[in-house]
């Protein structure tokens, strides 16, 4: 969305349609297109199964973590809803099925750019960033952001936009936990809600790879405090008015 004219400076009151041009309720000069932002939560274990570090035991049908992505080998567990080791235990996983046609995924830590798409009938283009976000006392979130602009130097304003949205207007940009030790990562917080992505070499963030998302979900849930207080103290500051 546009909040004002960038040729005459005026205050947009305007409906603003996605996807649609925008000339100036004003001075009539053309302004842009509006982005669209879409933003899906995924099911944690089918990534988890896409990323290659866990996998479906043909035995119990639960998600089980597997002892190292090139061994494939389910871990030791329970049979669901029992203290009894689950026959599927020590087992080859079966191989991951492809989902949604995107990257195999399980090849280390490193993350793989996705490639803007440019819609050639609109001119659109079209981001998808993987991160996860996490809220005060929730449960750490896989969220898929889909960002369509028309400028290419649109892009970084387009995600902080989508931020704006997920987090409030209060966030600010940080290093992932230096002692988490994930330099290639970066996050945005308020104190109360933060979402990780990985940077992009121009600048704002990209995806997380597939087989880094399990280690970081597991450190949010283990160190949600690193992630939560990351802005100022956290807590109250000492105030200036009162
Ligand atoms: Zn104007
Ligand atoms: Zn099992």
């Amino acid at each position: 969305m546009f909040s004002f004219c960038p040729h005459c400076g005026q205050t947009l009151t305007q409906k603003q349609v996605e996807g649609a041009a925008v000339a100036c309720e004003y001075c009539k000069k053309p302004i842009g297109v509006v982005a669209i932002t879409r933003r899906e939560a995924v099911n944690e274990a089918d990534e988890l199964i896409r990323g290659g570090t866990a996998a479906r035991c043909a035995a119990c049908q639960q998600v089980v973590a597997l002892k190292s992505a090139t061994a494939r080998t389910l871990v030791p567990h329970y049979a669901a809803g029992t203290r009894k080791i689950c026959p599927g235990s020590g087992k080859p996983a079966p191989p991951p099925s492809p989902l949604r046609g995107r990257g195999a995924g399980g090849e280390g830590a490193v993350p793989v750019p996705e490639p803007a798409s440019v819609d050639k009938v609109t001119g659109m283009n079209s981001d998808v960033i993987k991160g996860i976000s996490l809220q005060q006392g929730g449960e750490p979130r896989i969220e898929v952001l889909t960002l369509s602009y028309l400028d290419k130097r649109d892009r970084v304003r387009i995600q902080i936009d989508a931020l704006r949205e997920m987090l409030g207007p209060n966030f600010r940009m940080s290093e992932y936990p230096a002692a988490l030790k994930r330099p290639h990562l970066t996050m945005w917080t308020t104190g109360t809600a933060c979402f990780v992505a990985a940077k992009h070499p121009g600048g704002g963030c990209q995806s997380i790879g597939d087989g880094e998302v399990a280690a970081v979900i597991a450190e949010m849930r283990d160190k949600a405090a690193l992630f939560l207080t990351a802005v100022g103290d956290g807590s109250r500051s000492p105030s200036a008015s009162g």
